[in-house]
């Protein structure tokens, strides 16, 4: 199997036409989501129908409960509730019972999916350190945990005596007795100072990760953020990928 694997959209109209365009050209046989569809962009209805009408499967971000009554807007900085208040009012009734009814956790045989950590996915902690990561490691039943929530890509691998690295290798092989936790980065607000956007592919038969970046028409996106009176910090970002 060949999966494209996308996470934090965040209403990012733009980014995710071209990420589904290259998942596309991949010949992926199943796209899988892991969460924040919605949050600091201008196209909330937009991205959760095609989202929903792309990917097989998804689990729950933050912004993606916060924008449905279910996570308190307390707990976001300023500038993103704002969007998430904003979002609210927007967001047509069929996409709201779509993210009010998404799973935490995804897995299947081939890998798991969370938005922040296993240990405790309604907290949406984030994975930083491998100290974070060893609690997720802990409750893998898969060798691969696919996660979000940090808009930075990158992986922990854990080797078989528990050692656990931290890479940002763009490229990565399975090794038998080792487990991965795999960052797949942002779609629509990448924040490791690239600002293309990012998807990962997992071809489950060369046991091979990879993730990939890609232009998109980042001018409309901070145009439409503008036009909608978000925050125009949150279209100004996106030039920069921060
Ligand atoms: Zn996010």
């Amino acid at each position: 199997m060949r999966y494209g694997i996308i996470s934090d959209i965040h209403s990012n109209l733009e980014a995710l036409d071209a990420v589904l365009k290259a998942l596309e050209d991949e010949r992926v046989g199943s796209c899988i989501c892991g969460g924040d569809i919605v949050g600091y962009g201008a196209d909330p209805n937009e991205c959760c129908r095609l989202t929903a009408s792309r990917a097989a499967n998804a689990v729950a971000g933050n912004h993606d409960l916060a924008c449905v009554g279910l996570f308190p807007p307390e707990y976001f900085n300023p500038i993103a509730r704002d969007a998430i208040l904003w979002t609210r009012d927007v967001l047509d009734p069929l996409c709201q019972e779509s993210l009010k009814t998404t799973d935490l956790i995804f897995r299947n045989q081939d890998l798991t999916f969370v938005h922040g950590s296993l240990a405790r996915p309604q907290d949406f902690d984030y994975l930083i350190m491998a100290a974070h990561a060893r609690e997720t490691f802990d409750l893998m039943e898969t060798q691969v945990c696919f996660v979000g929530h940090t808009h930075i890509p990158g992986f922990f691998a854990e080797d078989s005596s528990g050692k656990i690295v931290y890479s940002q290798s763009p490229s990565l092989k399975l090794e038998p007795g080792c487990r991965y936790i795999v960052n797949v980065g942002s779609v629509g607000q990448p924040r490791d100072s690239n600002p293309l956007a990012a998807f990962c592919i997992f071809d489950t038969s060369r046991m091979e990760i990879s993730i990939r970046r890609i232009k998109y028409d980042i001018a409309a996106a901070r145009r439409k953020i503008i036009k909608a009176g978000l925050p125009e910090f949150l279209g100004d970002r996106l030039l920069s990928g921060i």
